[in-house]
């Protein structure tokens, strides 16, 4: 180990005793692999810091930060105070990651790809980069004609599907830089998405809605795009319904309570389908089922391997990536970037493609989500349950209720300074559910910063759409309440308040609640798709004015959606693809 690495090493053992918990050397090297993979700003903070504790370590202790005793690294942070908003957010992080590992220690193994044959290869006639939900349909379709000469390029690295929810190893293999990301200004919205063989799909809960008739006719309305109704799209929606089913074996304890609480304040709820598999009963993930036959058919996969440029030169697509420390190059006649929103319009922006539609290309939207815990007087859940799927749809489209994560690590990483609630939950966890509203408001800009490699997102919520999150917030405290939760925490950013629910003044705690973490699994837009003057796209995810480029993801999605997006996207993959197959 690192001597910097050292110094965090003692950091992080202070953290843990503080927070009473235990860590093994084992679960200690993991901790600090994942601290590695986290987004460069938070790691130049996280560096500063340490340094600067050890260079004080020395000078007061004459001892390096790694060989002095908790009470010693205690007071050197004291003297830090007046970056006290920074060391909170650093505690904060290392408490979070810590916990992960420690109560998801299932560990992930690595699966070889003994069929990425063409590794010295460098022309294909077809290149796909990036292998989520949208890339995998993209190349699969692909591939059934033309086999070989397909690629796909993705950045990470291809890691089987973990048995429990959420191990802290996935979050370091296969979640984007460790799943510790936030948006900077003026919201600050903790995000997330895969970067691995499958993307997202290999992370999701997988919950399944099939796009509604109102949302393609609004899409159509907004960027007048062609053949986008339901009649025309129903054929590529039962394409995406043949990965999905209902699981049947989802937790009946916690699907009563849903249910009768949906019941007791007469709204509308359903029971969705999932991306699952009912005889194996598994997960339907990418790379359980459409990369699978994409391997199948003889299709090129480039694992590890991270785009940075695109250009058009010579009649062929031109592609430089870094694989590990290495340059590789590879070239193409049909490029399609389905690197997931953000990703694909970072892509486009730093190869200065569509310049005039910059300002379009630079924005995305989030579904934010603000979250409350209800406690119930029965056990409800054991370590790391799948989330239920059942949803509250009686407020769309203005929000929708669901189930998060639950478990005790999940519970617990909001309220490393509430000390109290850490307590209240350690002891109760088992008898807690966490219930999210979700929106779709707000708008993200991409920014690009000198020397950091990664996008550095800002996003932006209106006063008006604070208050439809306010007043949905009151909804949403209803509802936990008649599910028979007899306390409910909400989960804010500061001062946050254990509410007993048969307590007169309730509903007033929750009135002065400040301001709620808000977080946002869900990634959308960017690349306008239609035949207006609005649009980078044509009406089939071609980039207009070039030749033989495609976008075919999540950047597509411009149009208010709210309800979970993988099937719209895999929807309109398919609806993509089939235009493009059918025109060569
Ligand atoms: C925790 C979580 C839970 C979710 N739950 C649900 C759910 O229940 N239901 C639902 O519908 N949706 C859910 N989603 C959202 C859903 O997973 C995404 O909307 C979907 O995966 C987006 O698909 P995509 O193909 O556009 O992009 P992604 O799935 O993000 O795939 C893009 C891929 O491209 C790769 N890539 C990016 N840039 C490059 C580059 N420069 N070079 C090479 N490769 C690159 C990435 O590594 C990634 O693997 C969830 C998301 C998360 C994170």
């Amino acid at each position: 180990m690192k001597l910097k690495n050292k110094n965090l090493g003692a950091y992080l053992a202070f953290i843990c005793k503080v927070n009473s918990l235990q860590i093994s050397n084992e679960v200690r090297n993991k901790i600090l692999n994942h601290i590695d993979k986290l987004d460069t700003i938070i790691l130049v903070v996280l560096n500063t810091y340490i340094l600067i504790l050890s260079f004080l370590s020395k000078i007061i202790f004459f001892k390096p930060l790694r060989d002095v005793k908790d009470s010693q690294i205690a007071l050197l942070r004291k003297l830090l105070f007046v970056f006290y908003f920074f060391i909170k957010k650093i505690d904060q992080i290392i408490f979070v990651i810590a916990n992960l590992h420690i109560y998801g220690d299932e560990e992930l193994k690595e699966i070889p790809l003994s069929s990425y044959k063409n590794n010295d290869l460098n022309h294909f006639k077809f290149i796909v980069i990036g292998s989520g939900p949208a890339g995998s349909v993209t190349a699969s379709e692909l591939a059934k004609i033309y086999g070989n000469k397909v690629l796909i390029i993705e950045k990470g690295d291809y890691y089987e599907i973990p048995k429990s929810k959420h191990p802290g190893e996935e979050f370091s293999k296969k979640w984007y830089r460790g799943g510790i990301n936030s948006t900077y200004f003026k919201e600050m919205i903790a995000y997330s998405s895969g970067s691995c063989f499958g993307g997202g799909s290999e992370i999701n809960s997988g919950l399944y809605h099939r796009p509604d008739a109102e949302f393609l006719k609004e899409w159509q309305g907004e960027y007048s795009t062609i053949e986008l109704d339901q009649k025309s799209i129903d054929e590529f929606s039962l394409k995406v319904e043949n990965l999905i089913n209902i699981e049947e074996d989802i937790d009946e304890r916690f699907s009563n309570i849903f249910v009768e609480g949906a019941k007791i304040g007469k709204e509308k709820y359903s029971n969705l389908n999932k991306f699952y598999d009912s005889n194996t009963k598994t997960k339907n993930s990418m790379s359980e089922t459409l990369l699978k036959d994409f391997l199948k058919n003889d299709g090129n996969v480039a694992l590890n391997t991270d785009v940075k440029k695109i250009w058009y030169e010579d009649s062929q697509w031109k592609i430089k990536s870094r694989q590990g420390d290495k340059l590789k190059y590879f070239s193409c006649d049909y490029l399609f970037l389905c690197c997931g929103s953000i990703f694909t319009n970072k892509l486009l922006l730093k190869s200065a493609i569509s310049k005039e539609k910059k300002k379009i290309i630079s924005s995305f939207t989030f579904h934010p989500m603000i979250k409350m815990i209800g406690t119930y007087k029965e056990d409800l859940q054991d370590l790391n349950d799948d989330v239920n799927s059942y949803q509250n749809m009686n407020f769309w489209p203005n929000f929708i209720i669901g189930n998060a994560s639950s478990s005790i690590q999940f519970l617990t990483s909001s309220f490393q300074e509430s000390i109290h609630i850490k307590k209240f939950i350690e002891v109760h966890w088992k008898k807690m559910k966490v219930f999210h509203a979700t929106f779709s408001v707000g708008f993200g800009k991409i920014i690009s910063l000198p020397f950091i490699k990664e996008p550095v997102l800002f996003y932006f919520i209106k006063n008006s759409d604070k208050k439809i999150i306010q007043n949905a917030s009151l909804k949403l405290f209803n509802f936990i309440k008649n599910t028979g939760a007899n306390f409910i925490i909400p989960i804010t950013e500061k001062n946050s308040e254990i509410i007993e629910t048969n307590k007169e003044d309730n509903q007033c705690l929750l009135e002065t609640t400040k301001k709620f973490q808000i977080s946002s699994v869900h990634v959308l837009g960017g690349v306008t798709m239609g035949e207006n003057e609005n649009c980078v796209s044509n009406s089939f995810g071609k980039i207009n004015n070039y030749k033989n480029l495609y976008v075919n993801d999540s950047s597509l999605i411009n149009t208010k959606l709210l309800k979970n997006p993988q099937g719209t996207i895999m929807m309109i993959a398919y609806r993509n693809i089939s235009n493009f197959l059918q025109s060569l």
